[in-house]
């Protein structure tokens, strides 16, 4: 959910509360229930996409990443550019893009290919996997 999202439903979420105003002068406690259950669950939703997306990237935050191919960036040296929750695209502080994808840790070329980096074993550790 993006910003305009977020403002359209903070207006109807605004919008249905009068009306359970509104309704709550004939029916009383039901006519409120009318507005706010669905502001309820509406909001409820937000927050449970706010906090996965969180626990999404403080996952990929945590996990360990190779050194890059110039050799230079380590694991704390990577952004979060964007994470969905089967991979995050990584750029490191020579440029370059990585994508972390399961045990795999592939390059993202500049025409938007990807070449096989690093992989990583059962116990934990990267190696090469285009050699
Ligand atoms: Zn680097």
């Amino acid at each position: 959910m993006n910003i305009f999202e977020l403002l359209i439903f903070a207006l109807l979420s605004a919008v249905l509360l009068v009306l359970g105003q509104f309704l709550s002068k004939r029916w009383s406690t039901a006519g409120w229930l009318v507005g706010i259950v669905p502001v309820a669950l509406g909001w409820i939703w937000v927050l449970l996409g706010a906090v996965s997306g969180l626990i999404t990237d403080f996952k990929y935050s945590v996990m360990s990443r190779p050194v890059c191919r110039q050799g230079k960036c380590r694991s704390r040296d990577y952004i979060l550019v964007s994470s969905s929750a089967e991979e995050a695209l990584f750029r490191c502080r020579c440029g370059d893009l990585y994508l972390s994808k399961a045990n795999l840790f592939v390059r993202v070329l500049p025409n938007n290919s990807k070449e096989p980096y690093m992989a990583r074993d059962s116990s934990g550790n990267w190696s090469r996997s285009d050699v």
